[in-house]
């Protein structure tokens, strides 16, 4: 299997993402704002079939950025990827009466605004390679849809990858290009290493199955959402999240 294109995929989740889908045989394009993390999570990869891995930078929220990967990835593998998986997020967390208005358009830039700048230039190059089928994955959050004290500017964009990601869902089906969303919960990573331990075991008691995710349990919807198992699943959100906030 050919091309996963995972950028956020220097830690976290995203790196997850890149061991989970590398052990099936893909050759897969580690994209991060921090090269070295990149190519460390090359490094960690089972090595695949075909033409291997590949680490590179990108920074989603810049265009040219974006497209300076997208060219360097058609000129390794003369194809664009068939999945590509969103997961580059960042928080600057603040209350709403306190957050200043540079952490509010930061975060919307890398979170909503890349995840915009990535899914259109995977999904023209597919369109233009004549490509018969995609698969685009967001990693969006579950504060999207229910909001977080704290992160007002984070659950905005989280909210805004969703609405993003259906109509993208929308739009690419007649050209055989999937979309859809992950939502994880609370998850062991860099990112929920921020958050107090007291924020975080109040919130442990609100899980049912009662502990923090770990990476590989996203990594597993990621695959599936990739794969031809959910090939009539597309504008869809899977949340990810122990059963916090079903409902
Ligand atoms: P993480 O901090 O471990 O990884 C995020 C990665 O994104 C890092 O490698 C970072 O360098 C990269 N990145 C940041 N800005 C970037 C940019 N401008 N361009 C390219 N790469 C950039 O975080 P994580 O927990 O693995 O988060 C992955 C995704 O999952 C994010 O979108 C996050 O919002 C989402 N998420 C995480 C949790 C959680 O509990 N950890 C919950 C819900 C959603």
């Amino acid at each position: 299997m050919y091309g996963w294109g995972v950028n956020g995929g220097g830690s976290g989740i995203g790196r997850a993402v890149c061991q989970r889908l590398a052990s099936e045989g893909a050759a897969v394009v580690v994209a991060d704002l921090n090269r070295e993390a990149a190519l460390e999570t090359v490094d960690a990869l089972q090595a695949p079939r075909g033409q291997g891995h590949m680490a590179a930078h990108v920074d989603v929220s810049s265009k040219d950025s974006v497209n300076r990967l997208i060219t360097l990835i058609q000129t390794r593998y003369f194809q664009p990827p068939s999945v590509c998986v969103n997961a580059a997020g960042i928080t600057q967390d603040d209350f709403l009466l306190s957050l200043e208005e540079e952490q509010f358009d930061k975060v919307i830039q890398v979170n909503l605004k890349g995840t915009f700048l990535v899914t259109q230039a995977v999904a023209q190059a597919l369109v233009t390679c004549g490509a018969a089928k995609g698969s685009i994955i967001n990693v969006g959050s579950i504060v999207g849809k229910v909001g977080n004290i704290g992160q007002v500017n984070y659950s905005a964009s989280k909210a805004g990858v969703e609405g993003l990601t259906r109509t993208a869902a929308k739009e690419l089906s007649r050209f055989g290009i999937r979309c859809n969303c992950v939502l994880p919960g609370f998850i062991t990573t860099p990112m929920t290493d921020k958050v107090p331990d007291k924020v975080l075991s109040k919130l442990l008691t609100l899980v049912p199955l009662g502990r923090m995710g770990e990476p590989a349990e996203v990594a597993d919807v990621c695959a599936f959402l990739a794969s031809d198992d959910s090939r009539y699943i597309t504008g869809t959100s899977v949340e990810v999240t122990g059963g916090l906030f079903m409902g």
